[in-house]
């Protein structure tokens, strides 16, 4: 399946995977741009799993 393009501005890697809309305060956590308005965000290899950590760090 196509995922398009990893969803943070400047990445332009391909996406791996897509994330709802609970990773957002992750992606900001980061400092990744993304834009906000969106549902969904497709995310490379990398930043997912950065959002991911970034995440569970989040929620202790
Ligand atoms: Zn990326």
């Amino acid at each position: 399946m196509e995922l398009g393009e990893c969803s943070v501005i400047g990445c332009g890697e391909p996406a791996v995977k897509v994330v709802g809309r609970r990773y957002l305060p992750a992606l900001q956590a980061l400092k990744l741009r993304v834009n906000p308005r969106v549902r969904e965000f497709p995310l490379c290899k990398k930043h997912y799993k950065m959002a991911r950590e970034a995440l569970k760090e989040l929620s202790r």
